[in-house]
């Protein structure tokens, strides 16, 4: 008997081995990406019809490590990568998506507060030391007057940050650094400001801050994505905004949580949150004119403590199809459905590699330092010279330090 129980104990063993050993995946291996509840970036294709959207900063000027300031991320199945608005805290987000920096050359800016643009010298800059080899376009609104405008920004940006580029500048492949700056009137209704690849940019006048803040509508093979920037509720949105498929607006902290939270004072919170920003009441009642497929509110610190409060007076005024988002928030927009998730993130994540093949500089225009300042280098040639022997060697080049002294 103990035998016969011996023999059948070992031909299960046996069996579990074999079964082990014969399966494709083991038991913890995740599902297949289809089934994923959780995005996980840069491991999805699109399909040639679908359209993917990623909050990268859905907070407020001053950023916290839950949520940078308004950033958005539209991705298309063509290939086509667009962002809306470059907010502070923006750029870390955008890292996540583990996108190569020469596809992220399209920035759309509604208006000129930092809350809407305080990264784009961080992508534009940084974005050039690895592996961005292609200009920077940038489509920004006119102002009322000249300088208000995004072209005297821009303008003004390359000047404050002289410096920096002067210390690129003939020393790496800096062809990243280059600006494309497109500005358009701010009173366009409607108007093309982008076509190409078969997508379609237009703007709408916002109603916010000063003459000189824009809403886009981004349309793609039937698909339209509308996305508000900053604006209290405005005729332009509710009539522009009318069929998309995601429409994405504003939604400030009422007035009640301003005081509460914030240490607003009353009329501070009343004249900031209605009549600067869009509260949840009237958030809702664009999105019950505008009726779009989702509607998508942002420009909140979203907590548990807030959350409810917002999502109760959104549905005073809207019952249809809502999200509040939160950074790294991602939708999937087919014909057929609107799925959103949360993205899983790497934190350990590199910049993706230049896809380009990098120039040499013109060491020509690279500029000097004065022989003040090469008087104080140490250059520690015992220290140096063998790191130099190493590449060389391994490299077969010939480089030589800078400093021998
Ligand atoms: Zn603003
Ligand atoms: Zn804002």
């Amino acid at each position: 008997m103990r035998a016969v129980l011996l023999f059948l104990g070992g031909f299960a063993a046996c069996l579990s081995l074999i079964v082990l050993l014969g399966a494709k995946h083991s038991p913890t291996k995740a599902k297949a990406t289809t089934d994923r509840d959780v995005y996980y970036p840069a491991t999805e294709d699109l399909g040639k019809d679908e359209m993917r959207v990623v909050a990268l900063g859905t907070g407020m000027p001053s950023v916290r490590p839950k949520q940078a300031a308004a950033c958005w991320l539209v991705e298309l199945g063509n290939g086509d990568k667009f962002l809306f608005d470059i907010g502070s805290g923006c750029h870390e987000r955008l890292a996540a998506q583990k996108i190569p920096y020469d596809y992220l050359n399209k920035v759309f800016i509604g208006h000129l507060h930092v809350d809407h643009m305080g990264d784009l010298p961080s992508l534009w800059l940084g974005g050039t030391v690895m592996n961005r080899l292609v200009p920077l376009r940038i489509w920004g609104p006119s102002g009322a007057t000249k300088e208000f405008g995004t072209a005297a920004s821009m303008q003004k940006m390359k000047e404050m940050y002289v410096w920096d580029i002067g210390t690129r500048s003939g020393v790496i492949d800096f062809r990243g650094g280059e600006l494309e700056v497109n500005e358009f009137p701010f009173n366009g209704i409607n108007e093309v400001i982008y076509q190409e690849n078969g997508v379609t940019v237009r703007s709408i006048p916002a109603v916010h801050g000063l003459d000189g803040a824009v809403s886009f509508i981004l349309e793609w093979n039937g698909l339209k994505f509308v996305y508000g920037s900053d604006t209290i509720p405005n005729k332009w949105f509710v009539e522009h905004a009318a069929g998309a498929d995601i429409a994405i607006h504003e939604c400030f902290l009422p007035p009640t949580l301003l005081v509460t939270k914030q240490g607003f004072a009353p009329k501070e919170a009343l004249m900031v949150g209605t009549q600067g920003h869009t509260s949840p009441e009237q958030f809702g009642k664009v999105m019950s004119l505008a009726k779009p497929r989702l509607a998508v509110g942002y420009h909140f610190y979203n907590d548990f403590d807030t959350e409810p409060e917002v999502r109760d007076r959104v549905r005073r005024t809207y019952d249809g199809p809502l999200d509040l988002a939160v950074d790294y928030m991602v939708w999937n927009v087919t014909k057929e459905e609107i799925r959103v998730r949360m993205s899983a993130v790497d934190e350990e994540v590199w910049p993706s590699p230049a896809l380009k093949k990098k120039i040499a500089p013109d060491t020509g225009s690279a500029i000097n330092f004065s022989e003040f300042t090469i008087s104080g280098a140490l250059g520690f040639p015992e220290v140096t010279q063998p790191i130099f022997d190493e590449i060389n060697e391994k490299y077969g080049t010939d480089i030589k330090p800078l400093f021998t002294k």
